[in-house]
């Protein structure tokens, strides 16, 4: 097996800040680095996988490139993706990134050898009733976010990214801008205690329109801080950073009332669908997303729809420079799956202008 890699800067329509780079520069927040694996086979056969580190979870492009580089190719295969996948979380257990970059790439390219889109390959029902997904309005000073609120009316589901002392005012200049769409709020764990949360949470559903929150407290909280707030919360609660992977599922099911389940986090698409499948049997309910990405990791991601209640895949529509052309979000807010349908594998093509510089390990 030959492996090859890429780094690439994608660059962000907006500024894109959430509690923890709420205070960092424009620059940082306009760019936001991501890598690319291809897998070719003997017979030629490709397979392809991204993974958008990530320094909440202690990863950078630098990380993922560095394990990348302490990779076997002999570890891989397309005709045993599942021993090759075992053997990169042996190996690469905290490089998240780079382990899903390959456990993507992987699955991709077993999926293209038997001639099936992925979502088959794995033993799913392939997307193809249209859905909704939200698109995100990041933290901003309250006139650009009453801006973008505007410019984003019509799409029905919005998220907005809360977790910083100026909550109120952001969210009352966020509803100025978008006054009925039924939004999401992500405190990206921002809200520091169990009652700062509950004053929150209280005017965010006298609102009438907010449909959840994702991650209120601190991951690193006490579990009893987690089950307190649950049990008071006017709101449902999903876990996005409390839920790495199918590990955390029964943690989460006491805590949350649903999950974020994102490929990067749990290291590649079959982990994300064990992860799926692991909090559904636990009674959570289920939510695709995914970080700052390309529409490979979208696409990846979306052909688990069948597994998810809600989808959240606007990563690579923050996004102004995307080398793929898959999965997309029209200017309803609809999941588009068109691109991919009938193709094998995840099902994406690079745009001809996209500049990828490939190297080989
Ligand atoms: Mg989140």
């Amino acid at each position: 097996m030959e492996i090859f890699f890429a780094r690439y800067e994608l660059r962000l329509r907006r500024p894109w800040r959430i509690a923890r780079t709420a205070q960092g520069p424009e620059a940082e927040a306009l760019r936001r680095e991501t890598i690319f694996v291809r897998l070719r086979d003997e017979d030629g056969v490709e397979g392809w996988g991204e993974g958008s580190p990530s320094l909440r979870y202690g990863e950078s492009a630098e990380t993922a490139a560095a394990a990348l580089r302490r990779v076997d190719p002999a570890w891989l295969s397309f005709e045993r993706p599942g021993v090759a996948r075992a053997r990169l979380r042996s190996e690469l257990t905290r490089d998240r990134a780079a382990r899903c970059a390959l456990s993507l790439a992987l699955t991709d390219g077993a999926a293209r050898r038997r001639g099936l889109g992925l979502a088959r390959f794995l033993g799913l029902e392939p997307p193809r009733t249209p859905r909704l997904s939200s698109v995100t309005v990041g933290i901003d000073r309250p006139e650009r976010v009453r801006e973008k609120a505007r410019e984003l009316r019509a799409y029905p589901r919005l998220k907005l990214k809360l977790g910083v002392p100026e909550d109120r005012e952001l969210f009352r200049a966020f509803r100025e801008g978008a006054p009925d769409n039924v939004t999401r709020v992500d405190a990206n764990e921002g809200w520091p205690s169990v009652e700062e949360a509950l004053r929150r949470l209280e005017w965010l559903a006298a609102d009438g329109r907010v449909e959840f929150v994702e991650q209120p407290l601190p991951a690193s909280l006490p579990l009893e801080e987690h089950l307190r707030l649950k049990e008071r919360s006017p709101l449902p609660l999903f876990a996005d950073e409390s839920c790495l992977d199918a590990a955390d599922a029964e943690r989460c099911a006491a805590a949350f009332h649903g999950v974020n389940v994102k490929v990067v986090k749990t290291g590649g698409v079959a982990e994300a669908k064990e992860t799926l499948e692991a909090a559904r049997a636990r009674g959570l309910q289920t939510m695709l997303g995914g970080m700052v990405e390309s529409s490979l990791s979208v696409t990846a991601t979306a052909h688990l729809a069948a597994l998810a209640d809600y989808l959240d895949l606007d990563g690579a529509w923050l996004t102004a420079n995307d080398p793929f052309r898959g999965v997309w979000i029209d200017e309803g807010g609809v999941v588009r799956f068109d691109a991919a349908e009938g193709r094998a594998g995840i099902g994406v093509e690079p745009r001809r202008e996209a500049r990828l510089e490939w190297r080989r390990i």
